[in-house]
């Protein structure tokens, strides 16, 4: 059971928790107050090799466990992560920093997503086809591929590593997770309650420790044949450098830039909401964060005051106090990231209409607390437009019509999340059509996804590939057409049919 304070944890290999070989350690934080959460296995190279080797072993034996079975473990899964989920979205609220609501969203996400994908123990669909011969049979199937090896961010510490691991083992696949450094207690509770739900010795392993250290030997491991990765551009890339080598199978979720659309006839209330709520919600540190906002200059000035205005009433505290509206950053690297950007815009010419500060006073100096910035008269080429700041600062960008929002959305590297707020029924069907991004919301914000539908970005948030819904299915699997030939003789397609 993950207790805080200065507990000791250790990876899981094989089913036993043990030490990193080397027996070196790192500590876990609250950045909201800097209060101990635990001390983890820094682990190297040979404990990565370890678990792939026992996640290898596990793996002839699972494939062969019938779906429905595997499934059934994650309904038990997902039955224990609801019965705890008030101590996850706790511990998460103290790991990771962000409110309790929030926090249970997180939680809630892998309930979800644990039930999807225990469902998919009974369908697992492939496709039965006619034969262009008499006497033959055509079905193609979905096989297991082996051990894959899932590397995740701290942002969302329990909901992410749901949407890799539950449809990996339901697949038939065995797992080695490298939980972010940040976050290894949420890491940690995860594979825990797996273990309680029964999932077998070998199946999951946990080794905690760096990117560099941990993920990259997983990454270059010849036995890991899919290496499924969220995180930043820039490991994306590394990741997908270092895979090439073996050909892995590289499924990558990355960084967004992404953009609310106001137009005239919006509902300027409705739309205010939603640009606070996904500008500002996890202070920022969403993947689908609304980090531009591209407003109509008819609407402009009534709505940036009424953003300027709900901005400074938010709350800064600790995430699990009931009055807190925005948490922490994660940790001090952050917080200077976040404040450069600060220079940045201005210096480029922006308007920094409120926040731009590190927040001060209140017991907030234990923590890492930025205030919600929002810059005005943003140009779409700046950097505080174009780059992921990944923090609570988000830029207003007037345009003079429809076909200007649109080319400025989509004039970013990346295509994640995007929304538009219109009345016009033409207008909404237009940007649905037009906006280059895997996510587009009519009258909502950049963020509130569903476990059952396709989730991840179009250009360099990604390379193709998503998460959730069936189409997370085909990153675990891998197409079989298989032929039934039961004429009693040779039958060889495209001649012996053929005119
Ligand atoms: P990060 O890239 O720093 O780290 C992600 C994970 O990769 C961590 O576990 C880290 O230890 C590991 N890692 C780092 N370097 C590695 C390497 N060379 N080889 C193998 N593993 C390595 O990202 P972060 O700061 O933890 O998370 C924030 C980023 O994640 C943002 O860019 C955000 O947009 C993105 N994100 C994307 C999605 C999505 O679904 N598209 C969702 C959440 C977060």
């Amino acid at each position: 059971m993950a207790a805080t304070g200065t507990r000791t944890f250790q990876n899981f290999i094989g089913g036993e928790w043990v030490d990193a070989a080397s027996g070196a350690t790192f500590e876990s934080t609250s950045p909201a107050t800097g209060e101990p959460i635990g001390t983890f296995p820094l682990s190297g190279p040979e404990d990565v090799d370890r678990a792939v080797e026992a996640a290898k072993a596990a793996y002839e034996e699972w494939r062969l466990v019938p779906a429905p079975a595997r499934g059934e473990i994650l309904y038990r899964f997902g039955a224990l992560v609801r019965e705890h989920k008030d101590e996850l979205a706790l511990l998460m609220s103290r790991e990771m920093g962000k409110v309790l609501a929030e926090a249970g969203g997180d939680v809630q996400e892998a309930i979800d997503m644990s039930f999807y994908m225990a469902g998919e123990g009974r369908r697992l669909f492939g496709q039965t086809t006619p034969s262009e011969l008499r006497n033959k049979f055509n079905m193609s199937v979905r096989m297991p591929i082996g051990v894959i090896g899932v590397i995740t961010p701290w942002n969302f510490p329990i909901a992410i590593p749901s949407w890799k691991i539950a449809p990996a083992l339901v697949c038939g696949n065995t797992v080695v997770f490298k939980p972010a450094t940040d976050t290894p207690a949420l890491g940690e509770r995860f594979v825990e309650l797996l273990v309680e739900a029964g999932v077998p010795a070998g199946v999951v392993n946990v080794v905690h420790g760096g990117g560099g250290a941990v993920g990259e030997r997983l990454v270059q491991h010849p036995d890991v044949p899919v290496i499924t990765l969220t995180g930043s551009r820039e490991t994306g890339v590394a990741v997908m450098r270092s895979a090439a080598d073996n050909l892995k199978h590289v499924h990558l979720e990355l960084g967004g830039k992404n953009a609310v659309i106001v137009l005239d006839d919006a509902d300027l209330d409705l739309a205010a909401d939603g640009i606070i709520w996904s500008a500002f919600g996890t202070s920022g540190q969403r993947c689908t964060a609304a980090s531009r906002v591209i407003v109509h200059r008819k609407v402009y000035g009534e709505l940036q005051s009424r953003l300027v205005a709900a901005a400074e009433k938010l709350r800064l505290g600790p995430g699990w106090e009931a009055d807190t509206d925005v948490g922490p950053v994660i940790n001090d690297r952050a917080l200077e990231k976040i404040h450069s950007y600060t220079g940045i815009g201005r210096d480029e010419g922006a308007t920094l209409l409120t926040g731009g500060e590190v927040a001060r006073g209140d017991g907030l100096e234990r923590g890492f607390f930025y205030r919600p910035t929002i810059f005005g008269d943003v140009e779409p080429g700046m950097r505080v437009a174009q780059e992921e700041i990944f923090g609570p600062t988000t830029a207003l960008i007037p345009v003079q019509d429809t076909d200007e929002a649109i080319r400025v959305a989509n004039g970013v590297r990346f295509g994640l999340s995007s929304s538009i707020f219109t009345r016009d029924v033409n207008t909404a069907f237009r940007a649905m059509r037009d906006l280059v991004t895997g996510i587009t919301y009519v009258n909502a914000g950049t963020i509130g996804a569903e476990v059952h539908l396709p989730f991840g970005g179009m250009k360099e948030t990604g390379n193709g590939h998503r998460e959730a819904g069936q189409a997370a299915l085909d990153v675990f699997t891998e197409w079989k057409s298989i032929y039934v030939d039961y004429s009693g003789k040779l039958q060889r397609a495209q001649i012996d049919n053929a005119e």
